[in-house]
């Protein structure tokens, strides 16, 4: 029988998940990605590497999946992940993200895996009282979809409590890199870049200095395989971040710079509920992981640049 370490990746066609996946093929574990492609896409998936269309909350066929492959490791990234449609639809986004959660945790458990990773997000916490967030920070969310995401937070911590599981709970910042899709809502560096390699206008929301906390996909990847490893701390809740505030016109003259864009960026109003100020201190995932990112802006804006030229 094979000893390689065993691993499911829940969104494993998504944007986050399948930098993940292709992390996991190279560092030599076994890989089984699951994801519903509401959002994701087959070609986003490794080739070799098993691939399961299943909807997280379809119970049977998810928990009879997850028993067949037997993993040591669920990474869960499988969400719904539009703030505005959590808003709209609130019911679809506790259904994917509470529910769907909740078995994924329990075909996890049914199937003898050790431990989840779980990829949560600065949403959780709402407006900040003080910058950078750090983990201890009151967690208020104001939208649905940080409410979801927190909620699934608790059950694993539940579970935990009750010895069925070990986990890591990652709370993520703006993640960017290549494969991030340029139609949703959050995914402002792939957005920007389409626009500007496109000549097209681009429109700021606001006057510019609103503030977010920009981190390359793969420097998330890292901190989450860290967060996987066995031996390690169970229990833990951490930002992954830089640390570091990025003004909406600091990042416009970045993709700016490396696509040769010359344009002026458009000011719109800010939408209803934008968070003025946003910046995650990751000094405890240092701390437990010996992590750090280290892709700088610049760098991370130049690789999302030439994917896209691909
Ligand atoms: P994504 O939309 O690219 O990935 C989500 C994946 O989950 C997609 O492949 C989608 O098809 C799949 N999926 C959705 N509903 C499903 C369902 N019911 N059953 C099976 N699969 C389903 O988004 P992403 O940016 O890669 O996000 C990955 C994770 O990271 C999510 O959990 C998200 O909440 C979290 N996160 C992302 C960011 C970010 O900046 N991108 C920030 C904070 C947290």
């Amino acid at each position: 029988m094979s000893t390689a370490r065993r691993a499911l990746v829940t969104g494993g066609a998504g944007f986050i998940g399948s930098h993940l996946v292709d992390r996991l093929v190279s560092d030599g574990y076994s890989v089984c990605v699951l994801d519903d492609l509401s959002t994701g896409s087959a070609s986003n998936v490794a080739s070799g590497v098993r691939f399961q269309r299943i909807d997280i909350c379809d119970w049977p066929s998810l928990r009879d999946v997850v028993a067949a492959f037997k993993p040591d490791t669920v990474f869960h990234a499988a969400a719904q992940t539009d703030v505005g449609r959590s808003i709209r639809e609130p019911d679809y986004d506790a259904r994917v993200n509470v529910l769907g959660g909740l078995n994924v945790l329990r075909a996890a458990h049914a199937a003898g895996a050790r431990r989840v990773v779980y990829a949560s997000s600065a949403a959780v916490y709402g407006p900040p009282e003080r910058l950078p967030v750090p983990e201890t920070h009151p967690t208020r969310p104001i939208s649905d979809y940080g409410s979801s995401k927190l909620a699934l937070e608790h059950y694993l911590n539940a579970y935990q409590a009750r010895g069925l599981i070990e986990y890591a709970a990652l709370r993520f910042a703006n993640v960017y890199g290549p494969r991030q899709r340029s139609d949703g809502e959050g995914g402002v560096v792939a957005i920007f870049t389409d626009r500007m390699r496109a000549g097209k206008a681009v429109t700021i929301f606001g006057d510019g200095t609103k503030t977010r906390d920009y981190i390359y996909v793969g420097d998330v990847v890292d901190a989450t395989i860290r967060a996987a490893s066995g031996g390690g701390p169970t229990g833990i809740v951490a930002n992954l971040g830089w640390g570091r505030q990025v003004s909406d016109l600091e990042l416009f003259r970045e993709v700016a710079a490396a696509t040769g864009y010359s344009g002026e960026p458009a000011f719109a109003p800010d939408r209803p509920g934008d968070i003025a100020h946003s910046c995650l201190d990751p000094a405890l995932a240092r701390r437990t992981w010996d992590w750090k990112p280290t892709v700088a802006l610049r760098d991370g804006v130049r690789r999302v640049v030439e994917w896209s030229a691909r």
